[in-house]
């Protein structure tokens, strides 16, 4: 093997996140779409929900919206959420579970703080990320993979120094059981001070780190990434490699190969070109997405 097949890869970019409001008034932080980065292919948004501290009915949510193009995928920490769409889906998440929605040709659904953390109030933590559909695939129908924590693999490292949750894809011999339209890897990942690892990534997938607790190093030059940055790795190596500063270190790693098509993108409508973005609106305001009974 040379050397460019077995070294770690290189940090290209640190970029610090956006704070903004979503849906009925939930406060998010955003490390993309920001004005430095419109998109990482297939990666399309990340937001971290939270985490916040509510009081008895103060938690808000994104009451019912369309989608169509894309996947929204949910993964939440604290809190509960419940969702509603326009088939009849009707689903509640919990602290660890997540939820693999495929809008393909359309949904109407809500998102919506579950009863319980609306009635005696609580902290809400969690992500979603869009991931793009390839063009084959944007007006598949809908479908859901709802996930419960415990079916997401869990792989502890040197005694329990790096905990690794496979949310999607496959590594270090755990496999997710959610599945794909094109091969990616997302994973949470939990670090003690001082903990190493290096993620093995196929070479032709783009690869990110969202930081969202302490801070780290992730290149071997030592490049540092702390709470509420993206770090970008460069295309040059065969792994993350990864180190938890003195406080720890907790962040979502995402790897996935580019789809290479155009994007056109219109708020909760991702498609390839703009006459399927106006198609997308036309189907919406007349009810062909359906509506929530
Ligand atoms: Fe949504």
């Amino acid at each position: 093997m040379n050397q460019a097949a077995t070294a770690p890869r290189s940090v290209n970019r640190v970029l610090p996140s956006v704070r903004t409001v979503e849906g009925g008034g939930f406060a998010v932080r955003r490390p993309f779409p920001s004005s430095a980065v419109e998109q990482v292919d297939p990666f399309l948004l990340l937001d971290e929900m939270g985490p916040a501290d509510y009081g008895p009915g103060e938690a808000r949510g994104a009451p019912d919206h369309p989608h169509r193009g894309f996947e929204t995928v949910t993964y939440l920490l604290a809190g509960n959420m419940e969702h509603r769409d326009s088939a009849g889906n009707h689903g509640v998440l919990g602290p660890g579970d997540v939820q693999w929605m495929t809008a393909g040709a359309g949904v109407v659904h809500s998102e919506m703080p579950g009863a319980e953390i609306t009635r005696a109030g609580g902290r809400m933590h969690g992500f979603q990320l869009w991931v793009n559909l390839p063009a084959r695939a944007k007006k598949i129908p809908p479908r859901y993979q709802d996930t419960p924590a415990a079916a997401i693999p869990e792989i502890s490292i040197d005694g329990g120094a790096v905990t690794v949750r496979v949310v999607a894809g496959t590594v270090l011999g755990a496999r997710s059981p959610i599945e794909t339209h094109t091969p990616i890897l997302y994973l949470h990942l939990r670090m003690l001070p001082g903990a190493r690892i290096e993620i093995p990534l196929p070479h032709d997938h783009v690869a990110l780190a969202y930081v969202f607790g302490g801070q780290g190093r992730f290149d071997t030059r030592g490049t540092a990434g702390h709470d509420g940055e993206l770090v970008s790795f460069a295309s040059n190596g065969a792994a993350a490699a990864i180190e938890s500063a003195a406080g720890g270190l907790e962040l979502l790693l995402l790897a996935g190969e580019p789809l290479g098509e155009p994007v056109a993108r219109y708020g909760p409508f991702v498609m390839n070109t703009r006459e399927e973005i106006l198609e997308a609106f036309d189907d919406y305001r007349s009810g062909r997405m359906g509506r929530i009974g």
